[in-house]
């Protein structure tokens, strides 16, 4: 890049040559003086037009990036004009650099999402098919097995229909569509509503499932009462999916002053430690089989988790191997964090 001075000399270098030249060619003091302040202005004014000019018209471009962006810094203190045009331009180089590895993450994370989800779906797909195949090709006729595959078709097609539901779920959250619709109600009959239609679930799985709470008196809180529904259901279904027949779960609210505190136990095969930081993210599966024997799409914790924070809450976790399971969170009683 030019600097001023070197303008400067330039400018001095072509007027120099031009007095000179003139002075050669005749040696008039007085012409030769108006030739040198003529090569001199020449020579100014070509270097203004055709090179400070455009550089100018380079900065204010820059500076409105500037202005845009709010990201680039106004560098004033420079006297060089050309030292703060190119202090600009790496300061607007970096943050379209920072721009563009942000944009690169975001494309690994949108393409493992999308991996996952086709990964997802083929399973039961796949499944569906070659069972609807191998009835087509005569086991329809077959009565031992023609039931139990249509079925079992069936039951794929279901554990697809809740993977869509849970995608269409995270995405509504993801994207900020799904809105809450907060108000005050008494969480007790709900969350013992919860519990009487999970029972026939836990009953096929043999789980001893209970309700723990207030008996007759209310308890208010502030929230959106069909989300916290899903999440009490959500939990209970994964107590008894990660639990052995025999096991017990059990789903407690209580009062804890401004807010009320839900937690669901089980007596189930527990979580080792490294898992636990991860559980929440979309798609994390301790044992991936299990999961899938289950019914699960490794989507419900991370919808859990989104619907307690929209809430202004956290939910804990704490796990034994072998022991159980207890995920909690809270709700405000108030309105008012
Ligand atoms: P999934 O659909 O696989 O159940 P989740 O997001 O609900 O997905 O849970 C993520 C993983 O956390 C599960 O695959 C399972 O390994 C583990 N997990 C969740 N809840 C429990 C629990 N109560 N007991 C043991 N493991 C659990």
């Amino acid at each position: 890049m030019y600097s001023l001075r070197f303008q400067l000399l330039l400018s001095a270098l072509i007027a120099a040559v031009g007095g000179a030249t003139a002075f050669y060619f005749h040696p008039s003091f007085l012409l030769s003086l108006v030739i040198l302040l003529g090569s001199v202005l020449l020579s100014y004014g070509i270097l203004y037009f055709f090179v400070y000019r455009p550089l100018l018209r380079i900065q204010r471009v820059v500076d409105a990036q500037e202005d845009k962006l709010s990201v680039l810094r106004f560098i004033a203190s420079s006297s060089d004009e050309f030292q703060r045009l190119s202090t600009s331009f790496n300061t607007m180089l970096e943050s379209f650099r920072a721009d563009i590895i942000r944009m690169k993450k975001l494309e690994g994370v949108r393409s493992e999402f999308l991996g996952n989800v086709s990964h997802e779906l083929r399973t039961p797909l796949f499944s569906t098919q070659g069972l609807i195949e191998t009835l087509l090709h005569g086991a329809v006729d077959d009565k031992k097995v023609n039931r139990d595959f249509l079925a079992k078709a069936l039951n794929n097609i279901e554990r697809l229909n809740s993977l869509l539901e849970e995608l269409i779920d995270i995405s509504r959250i993801e994207s900020g569509e799904m809105k809450l619709r907060l108000r005050y109600f008494d969480i007790v009959p709900m969350l013992r509503a919860a519990v009487a239609d999970m029972q026939t679930y836990a009953g096929q799985r043999e789980i001893v499932l209970t309700f723990v709470g207030p008996a007759d008196t209310p308890l208010e809180v502030f929230g959106d009462k069909e989300r916290l529904r899903q999440v009490a259901v959500n939990l209970m279904e994964n107590a008894i999916k990660y639990s052995e027949k025999g096991g017990t779960v059990v789903l407690s609210v209580s009062d804890a002053g401004d807010r009320a505190e839900i937690a669901v136990k089980d007596t189930g095969i527990g979580i080792a430690p490294q898992h636990l930081p991860r559980i929440f993210e979309r798609f994390y599966r301790v044992d991936k089989d299990r999961s899938r024997d289950v019914g699960g799409s490794g989507l419900g914790l991370a919808i859990v988790k989104h619907i307690v924070e929209a809430h202004g809450s956290t939910i804990s976790v704490k796990s034994t191997v072998g022991i159980g399971t207890t995920f909690a969170f809270t709700v405000s009683r108030t309105g008012v964090e």
